[in-house]
């Protein structure tokens, strides 16, 4: 199972989610200016990259909100989400924070005990960065 950590609910399992592409792919200033191909490369055209890549998501059988997350390709990793219209994180800082957590243990986050009352309680999950996120399926 893959979590994935909506921005507004929390970490949900990633059958409530769908995938909405390349992030941050601006519409056109003036669509009618382009050319055929310019408008069929703006629709068409994404980035396919092995390894970090900033796409959309929409939490759509929960909030059914759209918000951005940087996951890695190849294993399906989620390093980090965030609000729509939030500038993309430093691809470049986040795998380096990656490398450098390599080999650690998870890290509890302060305020939690780590003992949850309730095994099943949906609307209070546990606190968790983004960076263990997913990596269960690794
Ligand atoms: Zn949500």
């Amino acid at each position: 199972m893959l979590l994935i950590d909506c921005p507004h609910c929390g970490p949900r399992d990633e059958v409530e989610f769908h995938y909405g592409g390349q992030a941050h792919v601006a519409y056109p200033e003036d669509p009618a200016a382009l050319s055929d191909r310019e408008w069929a490369e703006y629709l068409f055209y994404r980035e396919n990259p092995k390894g970090l890549y900033a796409e959309r998501w929409q939490h759509s059988v929960g909030c059914r909100k759209w918000f951005n997350a940087v996951r890695d390709t190849a294993t399906y990793e989620f390093l980090a989400v965030y609000h729509m219209g939030e500038p993309s994180p430093d691809l470049a800082s986040l795998a380096a924070a990656r490398a450098s957590e390599a080999g650690t243990a998870p890290e509890v986050p302060a305020g939690s005990s780590g003992t949850p009352t309730s095994a099943d309680a949906p609307s209070s999950p546990t606190p968790q960065t983004s960076a263990h996120l997913g990596s269960d399926r690794a």
